[in-house]
Order: C-alpha cells, then structure tokens, then sequence
C-alpha cells in the first residue's frame, strides 16, 4: 500500500476541517525556520517536541492541588495535562477544528508551573517582585522558546507561531509575527478551546479528588448548583447507586454537561460572528469559544466554592504553605551562592540577571527535586 504524505494530509485538513479552523498548512511558521517533515504537518510536530521535551516529563512529580505524593490516586499536573488534551480534542473534534493543534496547546499549557501549584506561584511572585515577576503563562512560554535545549543551532522548541499563540493565555493582546502588523485580541479557537477545556478538567478532577482525600462532605457538595443538578440527573438513571460508584457518576455527568454545553454554545457563537477565516476569529473583540450565560454563572459559583473548601482547606493549604517555606529558602540559598546552581542555568545569568536565572531553575523543578534541595542547600548548612 502506500503511506500518506504531509501534503496530503495537509488536503485532508483542507477539505475536512471548518473555514475557519486553523490548518497546519497554513501555519505562520517557526522563528528558525526548518524544513518541513515527510509524513507529520507542523502541528503534530510540535505535539511530539512537547511530550518528548524535560519540562513534560516533570509534570508527573509537580503538585497539581494536592501535594505530590499524597495519595497515588490524586492528579498529578501530569495527569491533569493529560485529560485537559483529551477534552480539548473532543471539543475540537466535533466543531470540525485542528485537533492536533488543540491537542499541543493543551500539552504545553501548565509546563511553566513551578512545583507546590498555586501556592509556589504565589511564593516565586513574591521572591520576584522588583526583579520582573513570575506567571506561570510567561513561564509555559519560557521554557518552549528559551529553557529546553534540544537543538544545536538555536534554543527551545521554536514551535509554530499558532502553538506559541495558544500558550500565552492571558495575555491582553496576541502579536503577530510580522514586525508592525496590528495585534491580535484572541487566539485561534484551538487555543480557546484548550483555555476552556483546562476549566472543565480542574472543575471536574478537583471535586473527585477532594472527595477521595474526604475533606468535602455530601451536605457541602449540595450547595454547588453543578453538583446538585447532576446528581439529581444521575439519581434518576441509577437510583440504586451508591459510593464509591455514585461520586464517579457525577463527575463523569458534570464533564459531559461542560463539554456539551460548550461544544452548543460555541457553535452558536461562531455562526452569529459570521466568521469565515481563522484569521478573523483572532481579531474577534470577545473569544467565540464559551459557556452559555447559565453555565458560566454556575460555573463562577463552583469556582467559589472550590477555593473556599479545597483549596484553602486546611489538609490541603497548610501542606502546601509548608512546602512553599521551603522554596523561598532554596531560592535565597541559591541568590546567595549561584556558584550552586546546575551547569546549563550558570550559564545564562549572564544574559538572563542572577533573580531570572534561580527563577527558572526552580520553576522547573519537580516537588520532590525541590525538597531535596532543601535538604541539601538549606537543613545541612544550618546543621
Ligand atoms: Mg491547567
């Protein structure tokens, strides 16, 4: 038989995908510009430099909310990366979008996360302030374009201007590759849909976890209107169920709500901007990718109440507040002696000023790595 090019795949994407999904032919390109590959087009490219990159491997030991290494069960940013690619390629699929290029911004979205989730963001912040600050968006940009060393002529991944567009999420305004052109006030749908999908993922996935780690209790779970009308949903089909299926149930039902509702939503949408180009959807005012106006009000309600009784409980922030001690220390340790840091990050305070350097080097270390380095740099010096 014969075997597929990319030419032809970059037809199939043509002639199968919306007018105004984002084909992988016609993408703006790389910063270094390379030779285009025989059977792969530019967005499965990228997907694949993502997951064989360092940064990739060390979401699996990075806390998502619950400590790494807490329960074997909970997510991982790992995990959590993983079915964050899954919706998105869903949502895609069936709004006849890139999958593939959805697929890769939603592999690359959290890479930038330091380990101790939002707690260690918030303590780098602080650690940065006066010298630039740290976002952990920036961050995810960061690693793709400058800290990954693969290549021998240029640093980072040099992905494609659409994955590098979708990774800079909450930037006001997305600029485009030609010096001069006017900014762009949204990304593609692609990158919008795997904003979304990253959403529903934590929604979803922080409920279940916070109901394995038993901190939330059943008379809780009913005052979120997303839980109520679901389980409500799910009684009715299964009145028989109970726990440990009955919960699983539930999240299962809230996932495919979100995902219908979006897909829905989008749809309309889209049709009502009259959009015809990828092109046009970014220099939309407002992303065309959304919940309806129901949704998103019980959205913003789940979203309160996870930050009052997940992630501000006290077996989850305290643990966490502890381990953040622990990098602010580790950080000054290293602003002290830099003469500590590993090889590749020495070389760059030059270029990149001694506070940047200590920043990315341990935004990019994995939770355990980080309480190692403790061990090393800060308990045995004061021993
Ligand atoms: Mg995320």
């Amino acid at each position: 038989m014969s075997w597929k090019t990319r030419e032809q795949m970059e037809a199939d994407e043509q002639r199968v995908l919306a007018p105004f999904a984002q084909k992988s032919g016609d993408s703006r390109g790389r910063k270094y510009p390379q030779l285009p590959h025989a059977y792969r087009t530019e967005f499965q490219r990228d997907r694949a430099r993502l997951i064989h990159a360092r940064a990739f491997r060390r979401l699996e030991y990075k806390t998502q909310v619950f400590l790494n290494g807490t329960g074997d069960h909970l997510r991982t940013r790992l995990t959590h990366t993983i079915e964050v690619a899954s919706i998105s390629r869903t949502i895609a699929r069936a709004l006849s979008l890139n999958e593939d290029l959805a697929e890769a911004i939603a592999l690359a979205h959290d890479l930038g996360h330091p380990p101790f989730g939002h707690s260690g963001e918030e303590i780098l912040a602080e650690c940065m302030q006066g010298h630039g600050g740290f976002e952990h968006n920036q961050q995810s940009l960061r690693v793709v374009d400058l800290l990954e060393e693969v290549y021998p002529g240029f640093p980072g991944l040099n992905l494609t201007f659409e994955v590098r567009g979708g990774i800079q999420k909450h930037q006001a305004f997305y600029d485009p590759p030609e010096p001069g052109a006017a900014k762009y006030r949204c990304p593609s749908l692609e990158a919008q849909i795997a904003n979304l999908a990253d959403e529903i993922t934590y929604y979803s996935h922080d409920l279940d976890d916070a109901v394995d780690f038993e901190i939330l209790s059943s008379d809780q779970l009913e005052e979120v209107s997303v839980w109520r009308s679901n389980h409500a949903a799910v009684s009715a089909r299964y009145p028989d169920a109970r726990e440990p299926e009955l919960h699983k149930l539930i999240i299962r039902d809230i996932i495919d709500v979100q995902v219908r509702d979006v897909i829905t939503s989008s749809a309309e949408s889209i049709d009502r901007a009259g959009v015809q180009t990828a092109d046009e959807v970014r220099r939309q005012e407002r992303p065309l990718i959304c919940y309806s106006e129901h949704l998103l009000r019980a959205n913003r309600e789940l979203r309160r109440f996870l930050y009052k009784n997940v992630y501000f409980h006290p077996r989850v922030s305290e643990v966490n507040r502890r381990a953040c001690g622990m990098l602010r220390a580790v950080f000054d340790a290293y602003v002290l002696s830099p003469d500590l840091l590993g090889e590749a990050a020495a070389r760059r305070i030059e270029a990149e000023g001694l506070h940047r350097t200590v920043c990315d080097y341990i935004a990019g270390m994995t939770d355990r790595y980080l309480m190692e380095e403790y061990g090393r740099l800060v308990q045995r010096s004061a021993a």
